[in-house]
């Protein structure tokens, strides 16, 4: 299966993804992680994308495209895969028809104000990126990660003034996406629930996958 979750900033996108990637067999590919690691890394791109990332903007298409395209092609994607945070514009929604046939796209809708709390108590592990909320998804010991033992920190760009800037982007650039798998008859809308094991129910249902 080929999947594409759509929603805001901190609506769930990577958790749920990393559950139905879990559940099928598949790898999920994060286009934020994937930058992120870049950036640690030092790599060219990781330098190009650090000012954009850091102010909540969105990296250029052109770099994003190409980095799906090639990780789509490697051999752990053969049997489907879960895209987290792509496509974020419909420029790239279409470069994506272009190579991929994709065979769902999962909106998960949340208000601003439920997003704006949400962003103010996630962490991500600073190793293996998983992600936790300090309420709603705790980790077993605070401020260790439960996969890896990793450090847990706030994601730089989870700032109040930057979450506000992401979700305004957002609603201009990528709610038009939603349209677009609308119109393909691809999309698939879940509300995002307080609770996370209600929102994974939800999810699976809608995809038709058993728990
Ligand atoms: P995320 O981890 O998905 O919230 O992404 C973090 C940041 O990475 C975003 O605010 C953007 O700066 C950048 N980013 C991730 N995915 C994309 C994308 N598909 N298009 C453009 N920028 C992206």
């Amino acid at each position: 299966m080929k999947l594409v979750i759509l929603g805001a900033p901190g609506a769930g996108k990577g958790t749920q993804a990393g559950l139905i990637a879990d559940r099928l067999g598949i790898p999920t590919i994060s286009t934020g992680n994937l930058l992120r690691a870049a950036m640690q890394q030092g790599t060219q791109i990781g330098q190009k994308v650090h000012s954009y990332m850091e102010s909540g903007k969105l990296v250029p298409d052109e770099l994003v495209i190409d980095l799906v395209r090639e990780r789509v092609g490697q051999s752990d994607c053969q049997k489907g895969y879960v895209l987290d945070g792509f496509p974020r514009t419909l420029p790239q929604a279409k470069a994506l028809s272009s190579f991929a046939q994709i065979d769902a796209a999962l909106s998960i809708e949340v208000s601003d104000e439920e997003i704006e709390r949400r962003m103010e108590g996630r962490r991500i592990c600073t190793k293996c990126q998983a992600t936790y909320h300090v309420e709603d998804n705790p980790p077993k010991v605070a401020g260790v990660c439960d996969r890896c033992g990793g450090p847990l920190a706030l994601r730089e760009d989870d700032s109040r003034e930057v979450v506000e800037n992401r979700l305004h982007i957002y609603h201009e650039e990528t709610e038009p996406v939603k349209e677009y798998y609308r119109q393909e008859g691809l999309l698939l809308a879940v509300r995002g629930q307080k609770k996370l094991a209600d929102t994974t129910k939800l999810v699976f249902e809608a995809l038709g996958i058993s728990l």
